[in-house]
């Protein structure tokens, strides 16, 4: 092969190289524009109950949102499942602990709380994530409630915003929940209570809470939902996954 022809074949070979690079950037592009919610759980709920543990059945409920992409994330993770990378692009956060909670590392949680407050990520608690480092954190109170017995049934959730956002297309609905929270709930005063609800004890008795609160914390929006004890196949449920959705999208920081 003469010096030209290697020559040619070098200049074909780059411009192809730099077609493909450029095509490929613009697919990379096109997929970051896409809006990011991480699901976050510890791993403690029961395979009977929930298979692909708590993470897994919310972001199957979240499959059908358009526009985002469903990271699952759990405690076993590397970096606890939130490396930098992944939570700085993050919009929104989902998180579901209960006996794990002080093995969350204190930077991670700080880490947490500054995305809320500075750069406007979404946060969702829930249930017993109540007591989560971050929550407390990012409320800067107590977060207990009243009482924890786990001698309910059901739970019947009403919905007290229609308007909210988090309202959208959810009507009243009865779960079975063997755990309730009674008031009162040791938060800074809520901006909005979508949801409220009441469980209905072993003995017949009722007992009211609310269910759906929801704050702003810096430059970030706050959406706590008490129901999801592990026993209970709660974040199957239809009403539920219609939550988790419309609280997404609501707790998303505006597009940029
Ligand atoms: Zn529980």
């Amino acid at each position: 092969m003469g010096s030209r022809k290697v020559y040619a074949v070098l200049l074909a070979v780059v411009v192809v190289s730099l077609g493909a690079g450029l095509f490929f950037g613009h697919a990379a592009e096109a997929k970051s524009a896409k809006r990011c919610v991480v699901v976050w759980s510890e791993g403690t709920a029961g395979t009977d109950v929930y298979p692909k543990d708590i993470n897994g059945a919310i972001a199957e409920g979240l499959g059908s949102l358009e526009g985002w992409e469903v990271v699952v994330a759990g405690i076993k993770d590397p970096e606890q499942g939130l490396p930098d990378k992944l939570l700085n692009r993050a919009d929104v956060l989902i998180w579901w602990g209960h006996k794990k909670h002080g093995l969350v590392r204190d930077k991670l949680v700080e880490k947490v709380v500054k995305r809320v407050k500075e750069d406007g990520m979404g946060f969702i608690s829930l249930h017993s994530a109540h007591f989560a480092k971050p929550n407390k954190a990012l409320m800067g109170t107590e977060c207990s409630w009243g009482a924890y017995e786990g001698d309910s049934t059901t739970l019947k959730v009403t919905v007290k915003d229609p308007n909210h956002p988090i309202a959208k297309g959810v009507k009243e609905f009865t779960i079975d929940h063997s755990e309730r929270y009674s008031e009162p709930y040791a938060v800074p005063e809520p901006e909005a209570v979508p949801f409220e609800g009441v469980h209905t004890l072993k003995d017949g008795r009722e007992d009211p809470s609310r269910i759906g609160l929801c704050w702003t914390v810096g430059k970030g929006k706050f959406f706590y939902f008490q129901a999801g004890h592990e026993t209970n196949p709660v974040y199957f449920d239809e009403n539920v996954r219609q939550i988790m959705r419309n609280a997404v999208e609501w707790a998303a920081p505006a597009k940029k």
